[in-house]
């Protein structure tokens, strides 16, 4: 399928939380339908045309699921191997299986983004104590300890800062496959957000400066401070990723951002094969935003081209962050953005708020 979708026809995505849900909204604008498959509650599920609600191991539900759409896609990345087999014998998967199978691993994202030329921080694979003793000895302390699968937000690592600490940590792993990846100091964190089109084009945002709390995003600002061969840096190893992937739709590539060395100073710590959250700003920042551009290009539709008429900061509502929407609704360059999540649990992100200083 490389003729672009049509008024009416229905994009499937797998995973029913926020991104799931601002995509529903940036297709609909585009006149399309979302059909959500989600195993638990789907917050995305109040924009959506249609609803499945059942697990990655139902293979009636998910088969019913793809025939009912034209393309599948997907708002996170640990989905489950066969489910996807199952799906991509009857419809299109964008973006391709083969960013899924490197995102999944720790360690192939690592081989993978070394492979192409890129900075990585330095990286072991530990599948036993005595591969981690063997690690900290060659990449010293500190480090971090993190499962190769199923880790995000920070969850599923331990920081390592003596030796000493070696059997604790690696009991933390519960018998999981890791990774141990050096310390990197960095001065700050920065992500590009990129697009690629069902043929081959490129567009890039503008880098955001990334700021994490206990391995959460709290905030996202551009621009990002960077010098000006950073920024086009930045983007071009961006685009690298995605030609490399022949990628199609939206990737969150995030980079430690330390004092300028062989790597030019951009060391590459993860990618997301999907909308991100540090994307998030260019609701309010461009014409065309992450979500509508992942959904162009999955779509097949030509891709907007990321210029932004605003600096902005997005903050996310974590927990009870929600005790102050009533004060940031007040607020006349705040752009509030709930998920409609009906409980808030300390951690879980219920919403952002993106912040505008028009650019004159
Ligand atoms: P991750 O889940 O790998 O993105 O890690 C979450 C956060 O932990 C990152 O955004 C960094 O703030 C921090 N972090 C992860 N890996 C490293 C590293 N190798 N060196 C320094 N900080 C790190």
């Amino acid at each position: 399928m490389t003729e672009p979708l049509q008024t009416g026809a229905v994009i499937g995505i797998l995973g029913g939380g926020q991104l799931g849900r601002m995509l529903s909204v940036a297709a609909s604008r585009l006149g399309l339908r979302c059909h959500i498959y989600e195993p638990g509650a789907a917050p995305a599920g109040d924009v959506a045309w249609r609803v499945t609600q059942a697990g990655y191991d139902d293979a009636a539900a998910l088969a019913a699921f793809a025939q009912s759409v034209d393309v599948v896609t997907y708002e996170f990345e640990n989905i489950p191997t066969a489910a996807l087999d199952l799906i991509e014998a009857i419809r299109p998967i964008r973006p391709g299986r083969e960013a899924l199978r490197i995102s999944q691993d720790r360690l192939t994202e690592k081989d993978f983004l070394t492979g192409l030329g890129l900075t990585c921080a330095p990286y072991r694979a530990v599948d036993t104590l005595d591969d981690l003793r063997a690690a900290i000895a060659a990449l010293g302390c500190p480090a971090i300890l993190k499962t190769r699968r199923l880790g995000y937000d920070g969850k599923g690592q331990v920081r390592i800062t003596d030796p000493a600490q070696a059997a604790e940590a690696f009991a933390a792993m519960a018998g999981a496959p890791a990774i141990l990846e050096g310390f990197v100091t960095f001065d700050r964190e920065v992500s590009v957000i990129a697009a690629r089109g069902l043929d081959g084009r490129v567009a890039a945002y503008d880098p955001g400066e990334n700021v994490h709390d206990a391995g959460i995003l709290r905030t996202t600002t551009v621009p990002a401070t960077l010098t000006a061969r950073q920024r086009q840096d930045a983007v071009l190893l961006a685009g690298r990723v995605l030609n490399a992937l022949d990628y199609v739709g939206v990737m969150g590539v995030e980079l430690f951002v330390t004092a300028q060395g062989q790597s030019g100073g951009l060391i590459v710590n993860e990618i997301a094969p999907r909308v991100h959250n540090s994307g998030h700003w260019t609701q309010q920042g461009c014409v065309v935003d992450q979500f509508e551009q992942h959904i162009r290009a999955v779509a097949g539709w030509p891709l907007g081209d990321g210029a932004r008429f605003a600096d902005v900061v997005m903050e996310n509502l974590i927990g009870d962050d929600m005790d102050r929407v009533a004060d940031i609704a007040r607020d006349p360059n705040a752009a509030l953005h709930l998920y409609g999540k009906a409980e808030a649990k300390p951690g879980r992100k219920m919403g952002h708020v993106n912040r505008i200083v028009p650019r004159v």
